[in-house]
């Protein structure tokens, strides 16, 4: 081995979630030499804990160019590794809208999926009860995009990493990396708790771990972590493949009969722990905070301790965070939500729950960009609860910019720049 206790490769990815693998394998299969550090197991952290919801309707402008590009690439996926490496279902997410303020939301969507050319629709009543004839309650309409899909998020990032890992990547897991090296002026590598990896470029995809390792580098991510509780039922005789995400519940159907479940978009979907971080980069949360007050449920619990020791650096900051707490009362209410949904599967018992922190910027929108142009430096982090759809195609890009010196699609809409310009736009309800 040269200069180090790694080889020497040409990019070093912190994180084996989706977007650090998804990076890795693109990379590996354009001739480059990497190495994946992940602190815990791959697709431990977000990865394997997401609705599984890959949709391109109802997202900021700036994604729906990436979200369409991951579409296909989720499609070229599990034509490689057949239904059973992703579980990738193309049966389009229903959004039902059961007030005047829900059908205003619809109307929302709609116009932004036209204007983006989605195939989206808006089902009326009798649309509704012939795509899902078993949904009762007394819906005014839904949007509906038909080419939007469900998959299933751990199984789909382990198989991402086993193609990295045939594609020639050297993947290290419970390896944090707690520097990243510089010589110089130069990025020459990363430092792991073992030993250091020389590399030509890094790239940070460290999901909430994001932060830290930035900060090292002077580069500041406005990254909040918020926690995200999900219920999963047992199985029943399957009757749809439609996923929905409905006023009071969200759920995805999967092939056994079982539904995962998650919260509706109406009232308060995640938790916002008050922790020793909180107070960082709170000037550029205040207007997203004050815009979606009223979805907001601030709370001072477990994690304050949980997250304690990352606000003060040092290798053990870099070791992953233990389990969060599921917020049981709010499975509870989004699995009664559910059976009222769908009263003809006579309560279905909730098999397991579990929680998942989730690194928010103060737009909703991730950060994807190389934040110093003398740097090989690369982020890919703060995807505010719905990356999982992308990671495929944002591995993509990384990796033509890697190596290609720019990304095919635009990502302008990505940079770090736009909080300090001011020019971050947030949206009411994008929470
Ligand atoms: C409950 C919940 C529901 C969601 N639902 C959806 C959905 O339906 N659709 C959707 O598109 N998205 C959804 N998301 C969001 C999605 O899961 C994430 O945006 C996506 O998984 C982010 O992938 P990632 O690779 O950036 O991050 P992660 O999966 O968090 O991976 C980052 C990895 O980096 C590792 N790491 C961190 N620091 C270090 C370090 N110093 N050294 C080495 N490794 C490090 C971590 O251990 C982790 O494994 C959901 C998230 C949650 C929690």
């Amino acid at each position: 081995m040269a200069n180090g206790d790694f080889e020497t490769v040409d990019v070093a990815v912190v994180g084996g979630g989706i977007v650090g693998c998804s990076a890795a394998l693109s990379l590996a299969q354009k001739g480059a030499r990497v190495a994946l550090f992940e602190r815990g197991r791959l697709g431990a952290e977000q990865s394997s804990r997401a609705w599984g919801f890959v949709r391109q309707q109802g997202r900021h402008e700036a994604e729906i160019p990436l979200a369409a590009e991951a579409n296909g690439l989720w499609v070229e996926l599990t034509a490689r590794f057949g239904h059973e490496g992703t579980h990738f279902t193309r049966a389009g997410i229903l959004v039902p809208a059961e007030t005047s303020d829900d059908e205003e939301r619809v109307q929302t969507g709609y116009a932004d999926a036209r204007a983006f050319g989605l195939d989206t629709r808006i089902l009326n009543r009798a649309e509704i009860r012939e795509l899902l004839p078993q949904l009762e309650g007394d819906w005014r309409s839904g949007l509906y995009t038909a080419g939007d899909a469900h998959a299933d998020p751990g199984r789909s990032t382990a198989t991402i990493a086993a193609a990295a890992r045939a594609a020639g990547v050297s993947i290290h897991e419970n390896t944090p990396v707690i520097g990243v090296e510089e010589t110089a002026g130069r990025i020459s590598g990363v430092v792991t708790a073992t030993g250091r990896c020389p590399a030509g470029a890094v790239v940070l995809a460290g999901g909430i771990g994001s932060p830290l390792l930035a900060r090292q580098l002077g580069i500041d991510l406005p990254i909040q972590v918020i926690r995200s509780s999900v219920g999963h039922t047992a199985a029943a005789a399957p009757f749809t493949k439609v996923a929905m995400w409905g006023p009071t519940v969200a759920y995805r159907p999967q092939p056994d009969g079982s539904f995962t479940i998650g919260n509706g978009y109406r009232g308060v979907g995640a938790d916002y722990d008050i922790t020793i971080n909180s107070l960082r980069n709170l000037r550029y949360f205040l207007p997203a905070f004050r815009r979606n007050s009223r979805l907001l449920k601030l709370s001072l619990g477990t994690e304050f301790v949980s997250q304690m020791r990352t606000a003060f650096g040092g290798a053990a900051a870099h070791e992953p965070l233990p389990e969060p707490d599921v917020n049981a009362a709010k499975v509870v209410a989004n699995l009664s939500a559910f059976r009222h949904l769908f009263p003809h599967l006579g309560g279905l018992p909730l098999q397991r729950s579990w929680a998942g922190r989730i690194d928010l910027t103060p737009d909703v929108v991730p950060i994807i960009d190389r934040p110093d142009p003398r740097r090989n430096v690369y982020v890919a982090a703060g995807f505010s609860g719905h990356g999982f759809a992308l990671g495929p195609s944002v591995g993509k890009q990384l990796s033509e910019w890697i190596l290609g010196g720019r990304p095919s699609l635009d990502m302008s809409a990505f940079r770090l720049s736009r909080f300090a310009e001011g020019s971050a736009t947030v949206k009411k309800q994008a929470l």
